[in-house]
């Protein structure tokens, strides 16, 4: 279990309600601020034992919870030091390996707002994932959708891919563990879901069929289909859930 995990247990807290950031903030010393600030998105200002975290008041609420998350997360592997969070610094999808106390702060955030032991029971009654079962998800852990959305793709051994783009082309993407090295093109195909998407509104599109050589430039790729449901999210990018259908495609392309 990690230790964002293991901190909501010793406190006996077992639902996504009682994910209470500022309650369990105090529990280890630290007092959460909500508050204007400028320069920064968020902050802590630790010294020995105790700290203060304040956070910018003008982000959404599932951000504001996953940037306190972050600042805690510093606490954690860092006690006693203070930091200063850009919004660039807070909540980046990359290099899920780095070791950059930023990402390292990201993955503390990601375990305590949507911990992998209330999110398993969760998704094995999901079966097959869309995106419409990931907002579900994401209400009931007031957690953004691609917050959640990389927690699930984390988490499952469906054969799918998560892929952010915007007109400039693929921001990133993250295969789930039984698709290998599977990776998207660089540009945006504009006969893609994800296109449309980013054209519309912040609705979620219908899941459908494309064929494959949309999304990925491999040679002979075109004898395969994807099924691929995207939307368009409050960062502005297209959020796509790609679903490999045919399990030869992971074995030749992987
Ligand atoms: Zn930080």
């Amino acid at each position: 279990m990690k230790p964002a995990e293991k901190l909501l247990v010793d406190l006996g807290i077992a639902d996504p309600q009682d994910i209470d950031l500022p309650a369990i903030a105090l529990c280890v010393g630290a007092e959460v601020h909500y508050r204007r600030l400028v320069d920064c998105e968020a902050q802590i200002i630790g010294f020995r034992e105790r700290a203060v975290i304040y956070v910018d008041d003008r982000v959404t609420k599932p951000r504001r919870r996953f940037s306190t998350g972050h600042e805690l997360g510093h606490w954690y592997h860092d006690r006693g030091s203070s930091f200063v969070c850009r919004s660039d610094d807070i909540g980046k999808p990359i290099d899920e390996r780095s070791k950059n106390a930023e990402r390292v702060a990201d993955a503390y955030a990601g375990d305590l707002i949507l911990p992998p032991f209330m999110i398993t029971p969760r998704l094995a009654t999901l079966g097959d994932i869309t995106l419409e079962g990931i907002a579900a998800l994401s209400h009931d852990f007031s957690t953004s959708l691609t917050a959640t959305a990389i927690r699930v793709i984390r988490m499952t051994r469906q054969p799918c891919v998560l892929v952010a783009q915007d007109l400039g082309g693929r921001r990133w993407q993250w295969p789930s563990i039984v698709c290998g090295t599977l990776k998207v093109r660089d540009d945006i195909d504009l006969r893609s879901s994800a296109a449309t998407s980013l054209a519309g509104a912040n609705k979620i599109g219908p899941a459908r069929k494309e064929p494959a050589h949309y999304w990925f430039d491999r040679r002979h790729i075109e004898q395969f289909d994807v099924r691929v449901q995207s939307v368009r999210t409050s960062e502005g990018e297209a959020l796509t859930l790609l679903r490999i259908l045919d399990e030869r495609m992971i074995e030749i392309y992987g």
